[in-house]
């Protein structure tokens, strides 16, 4: 089959063909239908061979939809043919974490050598790809799998970011997205379907911020060195209750910590290598600040069934397997309108 590989530190990844996947037992094989292109990707491709924790050649593509093609030995609750999202932050099912979902933060998956699909073990980037549970499957139950792709991580992140601050997000309250990409475009639209909260979107590009305003996004505002004093204005002094920031580099950390209310929530998401000091005079009282690492296994259920009720449409551009490298290059150019999806 083909699969798109990132085989050598620090080149392009490369469509190859390699053996067609078979399940073991307990593994599910999909027919992958749509796979989707994240950032994540780019940062894991900028690393030294001695920071990669996994080794090369890695099939890329950590949101995968697909058909069930076969199952395993011993697997039950799905048959083939099933349309399928795949859960991505595998863990052992069984620790403290994995017994309430929480997969994401799984306490033994290091030491088991458990790694996400396209983050170390094989990819959806590809026409065929092997689950390794079918714990790890959501059915789509009627969702486009163009659409649905990016909410197994570019929807499940913000949705889990936001769910633990939505106590905060109250009328009269202001959510500030920093970063309308593929996580921030959705995240707006989340924001809007989960809260009252007046939601800013903040963004380097303005065609991001265009897209930021079309999917819900009450005020856009150029992210540059004065965007927190413009939030600040736009709340009345106030600052914003929660900051959620999909870029996490130093300075849309240090903009997020100065644009944060009292008791507000800080919440870095992007990987971008800032943060912030915690203690007297370094943030407003009470500010809470926050790196959390995708979502549960209960969340992307929710996750799903909010796409089906209508409450978020993902923006999607979409590539034939032999063009992903290209919606590689785009997104690395910050070019991608929403979220770059494969077609296998
Ligand atoms: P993306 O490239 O689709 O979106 C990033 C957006 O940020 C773009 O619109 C870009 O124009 C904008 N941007 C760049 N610099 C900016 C700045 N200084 N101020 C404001 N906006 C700026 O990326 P994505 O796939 O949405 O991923 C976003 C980030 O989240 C990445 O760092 C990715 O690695 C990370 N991520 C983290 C998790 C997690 O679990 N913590 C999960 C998925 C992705
Ligand atoms: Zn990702
Ligand atoms: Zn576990």
């Amino acid at each position: 089959m083909k699969a798109l590989q990132y085989r050598t530190v620090g080149a392009a990844p490369e469509v190859v063909t390699v053996p067609d996947p078979e399940p073991g037992p307990g593994q599910v094989l999909l027919e992958v239908t749509a796979a989707g292109v994240c950032h994540s990707d780019i940062a894991v491709m900028s690393w030294s061979a001695e920071q990669l924790p996994f080794p090369l050649p890695l099939t890329l593509g950590h949101e995968g939809v697909g058909t069930v093609a076969a199952l395993g030995d011993g697997v039950t609750g799905f048959a083939e043919g099933d349309s399928v999202a795949v859960y991505g932050p595998w863990g052992c099912g069984n620790c403290f974490m994995c017994a309430q979902g929480k997969e994401n933060y799984c306490l033994r998956a290091t030491e088991l050598g458990i790694r996400p699909p396209g983050l170390g073990a094989p990819g959806a980037i590809a026409e065929y790809m092997i689950v390794d549970s079918p714990r790890h499957l959501v059915p789509l139950n009627g969702l486009d799998p163009v659409k649905a792709v990016p909410l197994t991580d570019a929807g499940l992140t913000p949705y889990h970011a936001i769910k633990r601050s939505l106590p905060k997000l109250v009328p009269g309250s202001t959510a500030v997205v920093i970063g309308a990409g593929g996580l921030g475009h959705v995240a707006v639209q989340l924001l809007r379907a989960l809260t009252a909260a007046r939601v800013v979107a903040l963004d380097v590009a303005e065609e991001k911020l265009a897209l930021a305003r079309t999917v819900g996004a009450h005020e856009t505002v150029l992210s540059d060195s004065a965007a927190a004093a413009t939030v600040r204005e736009l709340t009345g002094g106030r600052g914003a209750e929660v900051v959620l920031d999909f870029v996490g580099a130093p300075p849309t950390t240090a903009s997020a910590g100065a644009m944060a209310a009292v008791e507000g929530d800080v919440t870095i998401v992007g990987l971008g290598g800032g943060a912030l000091p915690v203690g007297f005079g370094a943030l407003p009282y009470e500010v809470g600040v926050t790196s959390p690492y995708w979502g549960t296994r209960a969340e992307l259920i929710e996750v799903l069934d909010l796409a089906r009720a209508g409450a978020v449409d993902v923006h999607t551009e979409t590539y034939g397997l032999d063009d992903a490298p290209e919606a590689y290059e785009r997104l690395h150019a910050g070019r991608v309108g929403g979220r770059a999806v494969i077609l296998p």
